[in-house]
């Protein structure tokens, strides 16, 4: 997109500003936005480079996120019985 299409793009009344833009994201990747609001966000994303780059590493780090907790969710079982534990903290003390 040229400049000149995006500074013609910005100057639309109801164009979001990068502050404005930021409140939006949460609400944006979840898709919780309601369309006349989620339509403004999607334009502010197609004229502003920062904007996409920010929304792209702002993903990245929720997915990076999500995937640690799976992680630890798959590697620490939650119900491990306390017999079990005793007996294992035992074996370890043993050796
Ligand atoms: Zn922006």
């Amino acid at each position: 997109m040229s400049k000149f299409t995006r500074s013609l793009l910005f100057k639309i009344p109801y164009m979001l500003n990068c502050q404005e833009f930021e409140e939006f994201i949460d609400d944006y990747i979840d898709g919780r936005l309601p369309e006349s609001v989620g339509r403004k966000v999607y334009l502010h994303l197609l004229a502003c480079g920062d904007c996409r780059s920010y929304i792209a590493a702002y993903k990245r780090s929720i997915e990076m996120g999500k995937a640690l907790c799976d992680k630890l969710d798959s590697e620490v079982p939650g119900d491990v019985p306390d017999e079990l534990l005793s007996v294992v903290l035992k074996n370890i003390k043993r050796r």
